[in-house]
């Protein structure tokens, strides 16, 4: 896709295609808009076109934000496996489930994705290094793309974030600084250091409007293999590009008339940082920014301190699609994640875990009807939150129910 503008969310302005983050109007954040090939899109959900570097996520290349001639900057992310999960499907009480699991990317989250797209923008595009916020998973990926494309990395993460993804960015070789605080603190500094140094913000909030495009993959590689659209697509979500941009590839198949609707986006959350999910329960237009996050899903947690229309963006796709919004109980987190790793051999991290959860929620509140085809994106691989995945109360056993809801 040869990006034309670069168009705001919230009040429609449109600038040229630049490195701009927020609209100067109004301070939305940014959709890349370009004229794209239906045709291409067609070739490559019908795995026409694998050659060379068109495996994985640029496969989609078409659809990517990158001039012809960009080299891409990649390690072999996405092409990930969606896979039907009967035993973990058993235990759920529904029969359609399947997951897209994302773990098996090259730093074991889909956070490589939107990550290879950045590398290969800020290497195009001449840029002296990159600097993100994180939770962790961006912060892993960007100091793995930043060492691959030779580029300097700063990563700013909350000081709670576990060891494993903070030793995982020294061993790539990107500077770290631990921020006081939670993800929003580290959000701000990462803004004020890439501002200062003239530096590619790649923070995984809606910031990054070329970055955010390679979430798209996700939604073309479900419809690829299952060879429909999903009725339900699952997604754990901190301020949501993620389900944003998978509902924007679900709709370009729309568009470019592969496929004949939508899939209803659910959008999880943790209930010690749930912003989204409380919005959507009180019927409000507005996202508020939460308090200060309490909760085993660290890599969610986004309290949305200082941009809390990020989360009103994601509401609204929930929204549009006919999904809802949930939040899963604290203490119910560790029995997704031993479940999960126990029935599908699947290891995610606890924010990943929830996705499973909302099945069962969906099914209780009738939402999701027999018969119909429920994915749950599993964000990130367990290894690199490995004390907040085995502390739990209890296990399950067998396909009966974890205790609680
Ligand atoms: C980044 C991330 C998500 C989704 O985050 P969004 O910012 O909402 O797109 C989900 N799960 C994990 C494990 C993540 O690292
Ligand atoms: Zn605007």
């Amino acid at each position: 896709m040869r990006v034309a503008a670069l168009r705001c969310f919230f009040c429609s302005a449109e600038y040229p295609p630049g490195l701009l983050y927020f609209c100067e109007r109004c301070g939305g954040t940014l959709e890349a808009r370009g004229k794209w090939d239906a045709a291409a899109l067609k070739d490559a959900v019908a795995g026409a076109n694998r050659c060379g570097d068109r495996r994985g996520a640029w496969r989609y290349r078409e659809m990517l934000p990158v001039s012809d001639r960009a080299d891409p900057v990649t390690m072999g992310e996405g092409g990930t496996p969606l896979l039907r999960a009967g035993r973990l499907a058993e235990t759920l009480g529904h029969d359609r489930v399947y997951l897209k699991n994302e773990t098996v990317n090259p730093t074991l989250s889909f956070k490589d994705r939107p990550m290879s797209v950045a590398a290969t923008k800020a290497v195009g595009s001449g840029l002296a290094g990159i600097v993100a916020a994180s939770t962790g998973n961006t912060g892993v990926s960007a100091a793995a793309y930043a060492a691959k494309a030779g580029l300097p990395c700063s990563i700013y993460v909350p000081a709670g974030t576990p060891s494993e993804k903070t030793r995982l960015i020294e061993i790539y070789g990107a500077k770290i600084e631990r921020v006081a605080g939670n993800f929003s603190d580290a959000w701000r500094r990462a803004l004020e250091d890439a501002r200062r140094e003239g530096l590619f913000n790649v923070t995984s909030t809606y910031l990054n409007p070329y970055a955010c495009e390679g979430d798209k993959t996700v939604a073309y590689e479900i419809f690829a293999d299952l060879g429909e659209v999903p009725d339900w697509v699952a997604i754990p979500v901190g301020a949501g590009p993620l389900l944003w941009y998978c509902l924007k590839g679900f709709r370009e198949l729309v568009e470019a008339g592969i496929a004949d609707r939508l899939p209803r986006m659910a959008a999880v959350q943790a209930e010690g940082c749930a912003p989204i999910a409380k919005a959507w329960e009180a019927g409000a237009d507005e996202v508020e920014p939460w308090g200060e996050p309490a909760t085993a899903a660290g890599g969610i947690a986004d309290p949305l301190a200082g941009y809390p229309r990020d989360g009103t963006r994601t509401l609204r796709a929930v929204r549009e699609s006919g999904g809802v919004a949930l939040r899963i109980p604290e203490r119910d987190i560790p029995e997704y994640v031993a479940l999960l790793a126990r029935t599908e051999a699947v290891c995610a991290e606890p924010a990943s875990a929830i996705a499973v959860a909302a099945a069962r929620k969906l099914r209780e509140s009738g939402r999701l009807r027999p018969g119909e085809t429920f994915v749950a994106v599993i964000t990130g691989h367990g290894v690199k939150d490995l004390d907040a995945a085995v502390s739990h109360p209890h296990l399950p056993h067998g396909p009966s129910a974890p205790a609680g809801r």
